[in-house]
């Protein structure tokens, strides 16, 4: 498994509870070190008029993960349930939870390591993936030297916006437009909670506006008990300074939802208290996950160029795929909602086991699905 983030470690326990042995490999000296160590994030459903794919998983996966959340954390100690006042998109009062990433991440490999089943490397960037050459078959990942962090026959690249580089070196002639992912910067700005709260529950608009988060199980960087006001979405940005700029627009956001609120974040950041963070999501062209089997793209375009008229009837499914090799990625900024209900599909799949998945939502997860159609429009 490469990737210690929700991803990775949902997908871990996931294949730890079916008997498998995972050795998780991360560049971070230990877990929920990216996208996932967010202070704090919400967990509520993507509501739209008619479903969509996404409105559909939103569903499935919040309700998922509130299982989780109540199995493993006590709230109070990473988690905690809510209301959310939505003011422009689903407009209305929904059912939510805060949640620190972190929690579930740790969760999820704590329960794999009690299973005996998780060995970890951490300080180890994967560079390079390669087939094995014997009979055995399977994958051996290489790190920038060439020298070999490990084998097994199944690899799972749940590495975020890390497997794109991975993807993209499995075949360096293929057409990198098959794997439209992008980094998304946020920035979050927060302070300790001094007094009264801002508002009576969370606000959404651009934004999410928190006034009050308590963790007993926060680092101790961060108050234990906060406000926080994010994020900032800026496509194509992959570093994680925390800006000036990025509090200047998490206070617009603040002020066009709850004005007051702006102005007690405007002297919090006059009197130099505002404390931020920011991360990198991993988002693809269609907001959607990739889930599952990765696709051989040099097969599948002689394959489709081999059909000829009849490539318009050839389905997704059917695509090759590089055997023992499978994507985990482009949660987007819902990956406390879609982490744990993908990584039970992708371990079923990986399993061989049936799937009750409505076929749709397969295909609409499906890691081939773009270059599937690239390749579909080159042959044509
Ligand atoms: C500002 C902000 C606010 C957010 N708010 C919310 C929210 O309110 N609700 C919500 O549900 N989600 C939210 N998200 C999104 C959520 O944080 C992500 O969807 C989730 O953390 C992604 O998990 P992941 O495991 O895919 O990626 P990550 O947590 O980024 O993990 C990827 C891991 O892969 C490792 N890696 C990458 N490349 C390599 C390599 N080559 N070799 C070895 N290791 C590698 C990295 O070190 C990292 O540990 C937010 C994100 C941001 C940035």
């Amino acid at each position: 498994m490469i990737g210690a983030g929700l991803a990775g470690a949902a997908a871990s326990v996931a294949l730890a509870r079916r008997g498998w042995r995972i050795t998780l490999i991360d560049a971070a000296s230990g877990p929920a070190q990216a996208a996932s160590a967010l202070p704090v994030g919400m967990l509520s459903p993507h509501v739209t008029r008619a479903p969509t794919p996404l409105s559909r998983l939103s569903a499935l996966g919040v309700a998922d993960t509130r299982r989780e959340l109540a199995r493993l954390i006590p709230p109070g100690a990473g988690w905690g349930p809510c209301e959310v006042d939505n003011l422009d998109h689903d407009r209305g009062r929904w059912p939510a939870a805060l949640v620190r990433p972190g929690a579930l991440v740790n969760a999820w490999l704590h329960e794999a390591q009690a299973l005996g089943r998780l060995d970890t490397v951490w300080n180890a960037t994967v560079a390079r993936l390669q087939r094995a050459d014997s009979d055995t078959s399977g994958w051996r990942v290489l790190d920038e030297q060439g020298q070999l962090l490990g084998s097994a026959p199944v690899v799972v690249m749940a590495s975020a916006h890390g497997s794109r580089e991975l993807l993209l070196s499995l075949a360096p002639q293929a057409d990198p437009a098959g794997w439209p992912l992008r980094p998304v910067k946020g920035q979050m700005s927060l302070g300790a909670l001094v007094g009264s709260e801002w508002a009576p529950r969370p606000q959404r608009q651009s934004g999410v506006f928190v006034p009050r988060y308590e963790d007993s199980g926060l680092p101790p960087h961060w108050p234990s008990t906060l406000w926080a006001m994010g994020s900032t979405y800026v496509r194509g940005a992959d570093d994680t300074v925390v800006t000036e700029q990025g509090h200047l627009d998490n206070a617009r956001s603040l002020a066009a939802m709850l004005p007051k609120a702006a102005e007690q974040f405007q002297a919090a950041m006059v009197a130099d208290q505002l404390l931020g963070w920011a991360g990198v999501r991993c988002a693809s062209l269609d907001r959607l996950p990739l889930v599952g089997s990765v696709p051989d793209q040099v097969a599948l375009q002689a394959w489709m160029q081999a059909a000829g008229s009849r490539r318009g009837r050839l389905s997704v499914s059917e695509a090759p795929r590089l055997p023992g090799l499978y994507l985990f990625t482009a949660l987007g900024s819902r990956g406390l909602s879609l982490a744990h209900w993908c990584a039970e599909r992708l371990a079923r799949q990986i399993d061989g086991a049936a799937d009750d998945t409505e076929p749709d939502l397969v295909r609409a997860l499906d890691p081939a699905r773009f270059a599937w159609k690239l390749s579909k429009r080159q042959a044509s």
